[in-house]
Parts: structure tokens; sequence; C-alpha cells
């Protein structure tokens, strides 16, 4: 189902399905956000694919673009599976706090528990980009901290963006 390539000892990358995927018609939603996915515990290239029906169904978000799949080390607490990565570029008319909130539901539908920082998790949704806006709050922090030094976003977002 899934085509792999091996970038390094270390990274593995996935194609198949819808990632990556890109939707050509206009979206009539005032933001584009570029989210990050990410998850290490059962099938996440599974939950991953579940996840694009999810919001696809949904009428706030439209799809516009996904990324291939990420496999790669975990950091911070690292005993624990690698981790699958991938992105989405959506667009929505939600306010940033709004969609963080819609995100952090989301995420509970699909099973997320909060342990402790790094932990292993079934859905992480992250916000790293909302148009072109610089946000500091105590909730959202956007672009996202550290994106840039991340082979989990940096390796995926190569491919996105043209
Ligand atoms: P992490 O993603 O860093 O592993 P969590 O997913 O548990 O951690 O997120 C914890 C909190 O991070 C969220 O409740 C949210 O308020 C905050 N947060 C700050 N900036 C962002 C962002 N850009 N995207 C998603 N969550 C963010
Ligand atoms: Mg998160």
């Amino acid at each position: 189902m899934y085509r792999s390539r091996r970038l390094s000892k270390e990274l593995l990358s996935f194609y198949g399905l819808h990632f990556p995927y890109a939707n050509k018609k206009k979206s009539l939603k005032r933001h584009s956000v570029t989210v990050g996915i990410g998850g290490n515990t059962g099938d996440v290239r599974r939950r991953f694919e579940h996840l694009f029906f999810y919001l696809q169904r949904d009428r706030r978000v439209d799809i516009k673009q996904t990324s291939l799949i990420l496999k790669n080390p975990p950091f911070g607490y690292k005993e624990q599976d690698d981790f699958f990565n991938s992105i989405m570029i959506l667009q929505t008319s939600m306010t940033p706090q709004k969609f963080l909130d819609y995100l952090l539901r989301v995420e509970k539908k699909f099973g997320r528990k909060r342990s402790f920082a790094n932990a292993p998790r079934t859905l992480d949704l992250d916000i790293l980009f909302f148009d072109n806006r610089v946000i500091k709050t105590k909730k959202l922090t956007v672009p996202h901290p550290s994106w840039h030094m991340r082979e989990s976003v940096v390796i995926p977002l190569a491919g996105v963006r043209g």
C-alpha cells in the first residue's frame, strides 16, 4: 500500500494513498494553515488516512495539500518507538485560537492522552504556520518554535512548498 524510500540510516519516507496529495480546487476560506501531524503508537499511517477522511468531511476546513510521511527517531524522551510525521496544508476561516481548540478536539477524538512532555502519542497536531502571522500567547506560539531544526518538519515541508 505504501512505497518507501530510505533517506538515511534513521530516516525512511513513505508515499501512498493520500500522502502526498494535492487539491487544485480553489478554497474560499480565508486562512492558509500549515499543520504538522505526528504519532508513534499503533498503526500511525492508517490513522493519518482516517484523519484525512475526517478533515475532508468537515466543512470548516479544506485540505489543500499533504506531504509524504517521514519515519524518524524520537527526540527528548528516547525510550519509545519511532515517530511518523507529515504535513497538511489546510484552508480555514477560523481564528488561530479557535483553530488550535479545534485541533486539540480532533487529537482527543483520535485518542490522544496527555501524560508527560515528548511522551508516546497517537496523534499530535501542531500549527506550524498560520498565514504569515507571528503569534505569541500563553496557549499558542506561531510559527511553531524550533520547526526549522526538526527533520520531522523540514523534510516533509520541502516537498509541499514550491
Ligand atoms: P507538543 O506538541 O509540544 O509535544 P502538546 O501537543 O502536548 O505538546 O501541546 C501542548 C500545548 O502546546 C497545547 O495545549 C497548546 O496550547 C500549546 N501550543 C503552543 N503553540 C502551539 C502550536 N503552534 N501548535 C499547537 N499547540 C501549540
Ligand atoms: Mg502538539
